[in-house]
């Protein structure tokens, strides 16, 4: 298993995280909340009559050794900017503006304090990249291995956040940059969405929109699952990052998948998959505002679940866990 594969959240942590928003259910109805369990972040009303633009967004990632990074390969810079940049990922999905950050750290005895500095130096660099302030923490010294959380606020856009449950029959499918390519690295150094979520927002009326961060599939699902409708993806417009060709051609046999696959079913692209109606589409493809490429892959159909077509239009289902030969 790798890094990135082994952070994909098995079955369980998705049927807790059910149970955990079936059990507070009740408390979705406090004034307060606008947004709750169940998308890339919450959206918290700070005062009764709130306009919708200050609401403020909140999201909570925690990164432990050994499953989504690996003392080893990664260096304490590259932990500590993941951390934030997961982050400010799920900020970018509900197209807000991160605003200020908190970081719980729990170190290992084992590390230097240098490491610690470099482990800050990493969340700094991204935090003054993006204009966040980090305004606080908690930091334990243990036996354990080292856990990063982070905890982001951001502010909404001023038609508020765009869910995962908004999408609708009719509309087109886009994604960002290219796909499966966080196993060859890019997982530690990616660049969150945030500039571009913003821009393809001023744009167009977004429906709906989440970053990929358990794979296309798998997230294309999560949005499917929480609007009740389906989706036709076309297999040759996915954009496949050269690092997935390189990987599907150099790997062993243990390993066979296709760059398809991997785009389809790696995760931790953090890419942004969204969408809109196709006049909207059209316009941002026409014109797109920003230098990242956005693609068209498919539509939002009426009838549940999700179907891959070939490029002679031949349909196979595409589960959630990706696309296999068969
Ligand atoms: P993402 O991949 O975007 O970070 P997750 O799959 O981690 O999203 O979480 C899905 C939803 O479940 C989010 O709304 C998150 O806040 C919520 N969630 C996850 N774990 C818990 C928990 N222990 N208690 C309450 N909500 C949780
Ligand atoms: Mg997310």
């Amino acid at each position: 298993m790798t890094e990135s594969h082994s952070s994909a959240p098995s079955h369980d942590e998705f049927g807790l995280i059910q149970w955990i928003r079936d059990h507070v259910a009740g408390q979705s109805s406090l004034p307060a909340v606008s947004v709750g369990i169940g998308d890339d972040a919450a959206s918290v009303r700070l005062a009764p009559d709130q306009a919708r633009n200050s609401e403020c967004l909140v999201a909570v990632d925690m990164l432990l050794e050994g499953v989504h990074f690996d003392t080893a390969t990664a260096t304490a810079r590259q932990i500590g900017r993941k951390a934030l940049a997961v982050n400010l990922s799920d900020i970018a999905a509900m197209a807000g503006t991160p605003i200020a950050a908190v970081i719980s750290v729990s170190l290992p005895r084992r590390v230097s304090s240098e490491f610690a500095r470099d482990l800050h130096a990493g969340l700094a660099d991204l935090a003054a990249e993006f204009d966040v302030a980090l305004v606080g923490g908690d930091t334990n010294v243990w036996d354990g291995p080292l856990v990063v959380s982070v905890t982001v606020l951001g502010r909404s856009p001023a038609s508020g956040p765009v869910l995962r449950s908004g999408a609708r029959a009719g509309d087109a499918i886009l994604v960002t940059g290219d796909l499966g390519g966080s196993l060859a690295g890019h997982h530690l150094d990616f660049t969150p969405r945030v500039r571009e979520s913003r821009l393809i927002g001023d744009l167009v009326e977004l429906h709906s929109m989440i970053d990929v961060s358990d794979g296309l599939a798998a997230d294309l699902h999560h949005i499917l699952e929480e609007s009740g409708v389906g989706a036709n993806i076309e297999a040759a417009a996915v954009p496949i990052s050269p690092a997935a060709i390189t990987a599907a051609a150099s790997a062993n046999a243990s390993d066979a998948r296709s760059p398809l696959d991997r785009a389809l079913s790696d995760g931790e692209d953090f890419e942004l998959l969204f969408t809109l109606s196709n006049d909207d589409a059209a316009r941002l493809l026409n014109a797109p505002p920003c230098a990242t490429p956005i693609t068209r892959i498919g539509e939002i159909i009426v009838e549940p679940g999700c179907t891959l077509l070939d490029a002679a239009g031949n349909p196979t289902p595409l589960a959630p866990s990706g696309w296999r030969h068969q």
